[in-house]
């Protein structure tokens, strides 16, 4: 019985998971990756979304 409650509650989680990333609330996770980037000529970050592996750059 409680193992089936876990596991619904799994389950929206990640259905909620999905629907934040797809309106664009991405959970953004620093990957400490850095790189130059050669449009803006700066220095900047790499980030990771937990949850689609989206990544994004953002300026330092
Ligand atoms: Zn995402």
């Amino acid at each position: 019985m409680s193992n089936v409650i876990s596991l619904r509650k799994v389950k929206q989680k990640r259905a909620e998971g999905k629907t934040l990333c797809s309106s664009g609330f991405h959970k953004w996770q620093v990957s400490g990756e850095r790189k130059f980037d050669v449009k803006r000529g700066k220095l900047v970050s790499l980030e990771r979304c937990t949850r689609c592996k989206q990544e994004r750059t953002r300026l330092t």
